[in-house]
């Protein structure tokens, strides 16, 4: 990111006066309404969102939480309500909420132009539910915004609208080990059990021109909370929806696990303490329903349907990593 975008993001009472970031958020307000429309449609109930917990999503990549004095203990700000989607399914089988989330992500992130330090998650959770199911939902929605957001936003769609495809239906898969093996004969090495770095899932998603999905990560690459496959031990039941064209991850989710034994260990396994997790394992004890879910970011949905080269231009009031902005 060069100086002059930084000064740029600081000074945004000025720049925000531009008609095609104006533009933006026409087409993002109709995003968001289509998204809520299909899912009510699905049968889901929306609900709102905590914002600080005792506890939040540990698996952030990198990204530091942010934590706040709460009347002598600490709180952190949701850098995912994962957990706390996992409560609610008890009492309401199909949810999701308009999810805001800050991750004090590291410095390099401003140069993948997709990474906020505060972004929102279209975040759902379906009690009984299957991987295959909820990606399934995640292809129709989708498909369901794109469609809408053409058939209403002709005119601040400009020229992008012509490029914009509705996509085709089911999506591509590739497991993890498919994804590293692309990876490799594209000449980027990927080290086997690690997250695929930035620069590789851009380039993949350069290579492609419809969205894609990579299944099946290995356990060490993710959160303690995805469910590990009962038939091949050490892979997890989980998934990222990939954008075309360079835009890069679009959503992750998974199968969660949900069994108070099993998450313990898990925890153990990725380094994080049991108890710092109090009301959670309580919970999981009591017994909770299994599941699957996923987030989608509302940011980087609407960078790609726009066409934006910066994800900060799809946000009124951008937070990127180091520049102290409004
Ligand atoms: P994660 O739980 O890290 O996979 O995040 C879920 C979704 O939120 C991702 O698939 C992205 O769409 C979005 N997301 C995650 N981190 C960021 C970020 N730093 N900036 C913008 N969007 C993000
Ligand atoms: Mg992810």
């Amino acid at each position: 990111m060069s100086c002059d975008a930084f000064e740029t993001l600081k000074k945004r009472y000025l720049t925000l006066r531009d008609n095609g970031l104006a533009n933006t958020f026409k087409i993002q307000d109709a995003i968001i309404s289509s998204i809520r429309v299909f899912l009510k449609s699905e049968g889901f109930t929306e609900i709102l969102a905590p914002i600080i917990g005792p506890v939040t999503d540990p698996g952030i990549r990198g990204a530091k939480q942010v934590t706040i004095d709460y009347y002598g203990v600490p709180f952190k700000v949701m850098s995912s309500m994962i957990l706390y989607k996992q409560m609610i399914i008890a009492s309401l089988p199909k949810v999701f909420a308009l999810s805001p989330n800050i991750r004090l992500e590291p410095l390099e992130t401003v140069k993948t132009r997709r990474h906020l330090t505060e972004f929102r998650q279209i975040d759902l959770e379906v009690a009984y539910a299957t991987c295959e199911e909820v990606m399934e939902l995640g292809e129709n929605m989708l498909c369901h915004v794109i469609r809408e957001v053409k058939r209403k936003c002709c005119e601040e769609l400009g020229e992008r609208g012509k490029s914009l495809k509705v996509p085709r239906k089911p999506f591509k898969k590739y497991t993890y080990n498919e994804a590293v093996e692309i990876l490799k004969n594209m000449g980027m090495h990927v080290e086997y059990g690690e997250e695929i770095p930035w620069e590789a899932e851009e380039a993949l998603s350069k290579a492609h021109s419809e969205p894609f999905w990579i299944t099946n990560y290995p356990i060490t690459a993710r959160g303690f909370y995805y469910m590990e496959n009962e038939r091949k031990p050490e892979v997890l039941e989980d998934f990222d929806l990939i954008y075309p064209e360079g835009f890069g991850e679009a959503v992750s989710g998974g199968k969660r696990e949900h069994r108070y034994e099993r998450l313990v260990e898990r925890m153990w396994r990725s380094g994080e303490n049991p108890s710092d997790y109090g009301w959670y394992l309580d919970m999981l004890k009591a017994g909770i329903p299994p599941s699957a879910g996923f987030g989608i970011g509302v940011e980087r949905l609407t960078r790609f349907i726009c066409g934006l080269e910066n994800i900060w231009d799809a946000v009124p009031f951008p937070k990127v990593a180091g520049v102290p902005s409004p």
